[in-house]
């Protein structure tokens, strides 16, 4: 190694600030890094048995696939080799120097915000090999690239700065990662300690793995084993490998099928919605196998997007071995085992969700957002997966979940409809004027307060045969309910009708006497083909030019003491009576969340105020 090819680098600004992190603020779980490399080498040699089938000059091609880890307590050393694809000066700076992954920003605040533990976080951002200087002062990547006019190289970090480059000699193909621990790290260095990391944490690495020469994983498919000759250990000591995980996962999978298609799948659901925290998207992670050989480990349209935040293993002997990523999609067998294991996966947490409802409402508080993407997207699986929607209702203690089959077992007799509002927060669905006469009435409104709700329920449409309905609009018909006091006569109501349609001009398409209201003297509706509130607020989200006249349909309560004073007064006090129409239609407004500007209305109850006082 002479001087003169030595060549240095600095790391990117976020690698620096990664490597902080990792460095000072991950206390616990240091171990991991260990996994982490290990994960690193399979990887490696996964792709290199994927260049195997299709490329014919491959370095070394006699190499065995095998993880190769010495320890040195003398030197106080680690080594982790492998004989996969290794990398040329261009991918050791890419690699090991950059990050291309847009989410380390969103990474790195989440990781400074959540509670979440560290180590479950790192390898679900790719910042595994990295977690090296965790325990280790310098390490050094020994490497060859599979391509036959590659370089012998040695990259060599103490994991501050930057790092530099310079060649080697007489390596063969692949990496060899040699950490010199930090003296309170030593312990990585003893056989015994480092034996007990790989029995816990790459028992199921696809590749054997050689400890100071003695062979230490089984090599096993789990997913391939009956149901009833696994056991829980293993499965969790499967999850935390695979999904590099360390908590318990929420739910689990696992089955075989002959027919239609050969399947044995084994799937995980997180208990933490990685989206949620603020992550960039959640790339699938069921990865598709094909008689125990990786095919794809993030195969994208094998399962409805919404369910990117499974993780697991799809194995499937009647796949073609040689399918490429592009093809993929347009197989229909590909398209056949989705749409089987897509069923299967509902199936299942239909099922959890009636054995168990409490953990389930507390498992769909973080996931509602995918089942709501599957609602708005998947369409083959629309009705299994409304089953499946969770919400408040007027009828449900505050903070209890419930759904639409539950709704329908407490529906009134001969009721055909679903009543909704959407609205910002169970507060305020609660006293919205829109929901008295539904509560009056016993009928059941259900309150969606999510942004997307509306967009998800209008593409639903409708559950199990009865319409879902928006108490907002206008149109919904209900029975009188006499116990709700005296009414003004018909005469006097049609004429205070009028009145106000004269007088509150283009803002109302229509004035009459209703139902619906109980306590409140006038509701403003929209009108059947209308643009709810909810719409015009993300229209407006979106384009800062939006505008629209907002039109509604007023329906007044001919029983509230308001309104019968207002149709005396606009007899005897003309000037009054068109103040307080005025008010009155912008309190509508005001309940609707449809009144943009409220400068008139401030000017107007100062008028009002003015004239009370005399
Ligand atoms: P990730 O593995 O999640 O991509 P890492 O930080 O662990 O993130 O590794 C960064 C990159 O370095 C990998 O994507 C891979 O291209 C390369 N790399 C790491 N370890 C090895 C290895 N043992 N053999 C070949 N390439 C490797």
């Amino acid at each position: 190694m002479s001087e003169a090819t030595l060549e240095t680098h600095s790391f990117q600004a976020e690698i620096k600030q990664l490597l902080d992190l990792v460095v000072h603020s991950l206390y616990t779980d240091r171990e991991i890094f260990l996994r982490e490399l290990i994960s690193n080498a399979s990887d490696s040699m996964e792709k290199l048995r994927h260049l195997q089938g299709t490329e014919k000059d491959i370095h070394d091609a006699e190499l065995p696939l095998e993880i190769h880890i010495t320890t040195d307590k003398e030197a106080k050393t680690l080594t982790i080799a492998d004989h996969g694809i290794g990398m040329t000066r261009g991918e050791l700076v890419e690699n090991l120097g950059t990050i291309a992954h847009s989410g380390t920003k969103a990474f790195l605040t989440a990781m400074k915000e959540s509670g979440n533990s560290p180590a479950n976080m790192i390898g679900q951002f790719g910042v595994g090999f990295y977690s090296a200087f965790m325990v280790a002062s310098e390490v050094q990547v020994h490497t060859r690239s599979w391509r036959e006019n590659g370089e012998d190289l040695v990259w060599t970090s103490d994991g501050t700065s930057g790092y530099s480059i310079e060649e080697d000699k007489d390596l063969q193909r692949g990496v060899k990662i040699v950490l010199k621990l930090k003296e309170e790290h030593e312990e990585f260095s003893d056989e015994a300690r480092v034996k007990h990391l790989i029995e816990r944490y790459s028992n199921f690495v696809g590749f054997p793995i050689l400890l100071n020469g003695e062979r230490i994983n089984q090599v096993e498919a789990l997913w391939l084993k009956n149901k009833s000759d696994v056991t829980e250990e293993e499965y969790k000591a499967f999850y935390e490998f695979a999904c590099h995980a360390y908590n318990d996962p929420a739910y689990r999978l696992h089955f075989a099928a002959d027919a239609p298609i050969a399947i044995n799948a084994l799937i995980f659901v997180p208990d933490e919605n990685m989206e949620r925290l603020g992550m960039q998207k959640t790339e699938p992670a069921v990865a598709l196998y094909c008689k125990k050989v990786l095919i794809d480990p993030s195969p994208k349209g094998l399962l409805p997007e919404w369910m990117r935040f499974l993780k697991g293993v799809i194995d499937s002997a009647d796949i073609p071995l040689n399918i490429s990523r592009e093809t993929m999609q347009d197989s229909a067998l590909v398209r056949k085992l989705g749409s089987v294991i897509s069923k299967r996966v509902i199936k299942m947490f239909e099922k959890e969700a009636e054995a168990d409802p409490e953990k389930f409402q507390a498992f769909y508080r973080k996931f509602e957002r995918f089942f709501k993407e599957g609602v708005a997207t998947d369409y083959p699986n629309r009705d299994a997966l409304a089953k499946l929607l969770r919400f408040e209702s007027s009828m449900t203690e505050d903070g209890k979940l419930s759904g639409f089959a539950d709704y329908l077992a407490r529906a009134k007799d001969g009721q055909d409809k679903i009543y909704f509002l959407v609205g910002p927060s169970r507060t305020q669905l609660e006293s919205s004027p829109y929901v008295e006469a539904f509560k009056a009435r016993g009928l059941e409104v259900v309150y969606f307060t999510d942004a997307i709700d509306e967009y998800v329920i209008e593409s639903l449409g409708e559950f199990d045969g009865k319409k879902l309905v928006s108490i907002s609009h206008a149109g919904v018909e209900l029975e009188d309910n006499e116990a709700e006091g005296d009414a003004l006569g018909a005469e006097e109501t049609e004429q205070l009708c009028a009145f106000l349609k004269d007088n509150l001009g283009e803002r109302v398409t229509t004035v009459a006497s209703g139902k619906r209201l109980v306590d409140s003297p006038i509701i403003a509706l929209v009108p059947q083909d209308g643009m709810t509130p909810q719409m015009r607020r993300m229209m407006k989200a979106m384009d800062e030019n939006f505008e629209d006249e907002v039109k509604v349909e007023l329906e007044i309560n001919p029983r509230h003491p308001l309104v019968k004073k207002l149709a005396e007064a606009k007899d005897k006090d003309p000037e009054l009576a068109k103040l307080v129409a005025s008010q009155l239609l912008d309190n509508a407004l005001i309940s609707a969340g449809l009144l943009d500007d409220a400068r008139d209305t401030v000017k107007r109850m100062n008028a009002l105020m003015e004239k009370a006082m005399g």
